[in-house]
C-alpha cells in the first residue's frame, strides 16, 4: 500500500505544480492576448529614446466603437517631468497609461515618444522603454528574489538587494525566515497592497527605463505608508519622464503638470497652485478631499 502511496502522493504534488504553472501561463496569455490588439508595422524600426518627451496630441480612443471612451486629449510631458493625471473614476485616466504602453492604437490623433509616433516603431522596444508600477502587480508563484529580478532578467542578488532597499522593502524580506528565498504568490506570503506595489517599484529600478507610469493604489494604505510610497515614487522618478495616475490629490502636488480629466475629456491643465488659484474643477476636488481628511 505505502509501494502505491508515495507515487501518488508525488503525482498529486506534480499535478499540482503543472496546474500552478498554467495558472501562471494563462496569466502571461492574458497579457499576450492584449497585446495581440497591435501589430508592428512592416520594417517598423526600434524606438530610439533620446531625452524621453512624451506627447498626447488630439488623441481620441474607444474600446468599442459603439462607446467613444477618449475625445481628442491633448498634452505633454517634457523630459524629465512628471505629469499627474487626476479625475473622478471612469475618466479615463488609465486608459492614457494603457495607450502610452501601446496596448490599443488610438482611433485618431498622435501619440509620439521624442517625435517617434508609436505606432511607427516596434512595441519590443517601446516597451523596454516604459516602466509601469500597475495598481494591482501580479506577483508570480515564486522567491521574492525572482519577483523583483523579473525587472531585468540576469540581476545578480545584489542588485535585486540594492533595488529591494531604495524601494524600501529589503527590511520587511530580510525579517522573513528565508529572505530572497521567501516563496510569495497565491501560495506563498501574502503581501499586502503596499507592499506588492514596493516590489513593483523594485522591479522598476532594476529595469531602469527612461519612461515611467505609475498607477496609484485605489485601494486605500494608510497615511504613513502612502507618504513612504509616494517618497519612494519620487526617488524612482527623479530624472524620468512619469505620467502619474493619482488617486489621492496629495500624490500630483509636485507634479510638473496636473491634467484633469472628466468623461474622457481635459477639462483643465497647469501646476497645483495654478489650478488652485483658478479656483475651477481642480479646486473643487482640491476642497472636498481636504474636508475629507479632515473629517
Ligand atoms: P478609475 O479611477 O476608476 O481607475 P479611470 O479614469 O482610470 O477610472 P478608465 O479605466 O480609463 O477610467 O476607464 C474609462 C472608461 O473606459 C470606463 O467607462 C470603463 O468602463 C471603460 N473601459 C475600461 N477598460 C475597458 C475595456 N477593456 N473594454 C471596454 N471598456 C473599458
Amino acid at each position: 500500500m505505502i509501494q502505491l502511496y508515495i507515487p501518488l502522493n508525488f503525482l498529486g504534488v506534480m499535478y499540482r505544480e503543472i496546474k500552478q504553472s498554467l495558472t501562471d501561463l494563462d496569466k502571461m496569455f492574458t497579457l499576450l492576448e492584449k497585446n495581440r490588439e497591435v501589430d508592428d508595422a512592416p520594417g517598423a524600426p526600434a524606438l530610439q529614446v533620446r531625452e524621453g518627451h512624451v506627447r498626447f496630441e488630439n488623441v481620441s480612443f474607444a474600446y468599442d466603437p459603439s462607446r467613444p471612451i477618449l475625445h481628442g486629449v491633448s498634452f505633454e510631458i517634457p523630459p524629465g517631468k512628471t505629469v499627474a493625471v487626476v479625475g473622478p473614476s471612469g475618466a479615463g485616466k488609465s486608459t492614457l497609461a494603457r495607450l502610452l504602453y501601446r496596448f490599443y492604437d488610438i482611433d485618431s490623433g498622435h501619440i509620439s515618444i521624442d517625435g517617434q509616433e508609436l505606432r511607427s516603431v516596434t512595441q519590443a522596444s517601446l516597451r523596454s522603454a516604459i516602466g509601469i508600477v500597475p495598481q494591482d502587480t501580479v506577483l508570480f508563484n515564486d522567491t521574492v528574489e525572482y519577483n523583483i529580478a523579473y525587472g531585468r532578467p540576469g540581476a545578480t542578488r545584489a542588485e535585486v538587494e540594492a533595488a529591494a532597499q531604495a524601494a524600501h522593502i529589503h527590511g520587511f524580506i530580510s525579517a522573513t525566515p528565508k529572505g530572497y528565498d521567501t516563496m510569495v504568490g497565491e501560495r506563498g506570503l501574502k503581501l499586502s497592497g503596499g507592499e506588492k506595489q514596493r516590489v513593483a517599484i523594485a522591479r522598476t529600478l532594476l529595469k531602469n527605463p527612461p519612461i515611467l507610469i505609475f498607477d496609484e493604489a485605489t485601494s486605500a494604505l494608510d497615511s504613513a505608508n502612502e507618504r513612504a510610497i509616494q517618497a519612494e515614487l519620487r526617488a524612482v522618478s527623479q530624472g524620468k519622464t512619469a505620467l502619474v495616475i493619482a488617486h489621492r490629490l496629495s500624490t500630483v502636488v509636485d507634479a510638473h503638470e496636473i491634467v484633469v480629466m472628466e468623461a474622457g475629456r481635459v477639462v483643465e491643465r497647469g501646476p497645483h497652485a495654478e489650478l488652485l488659484a483658478r479656483g475651477g474643477r481642480y479646486a473643487q476636488m482640491w476642497r472636498l478631499q481636504q474636508s475629507g481628511q479632515e473629517a
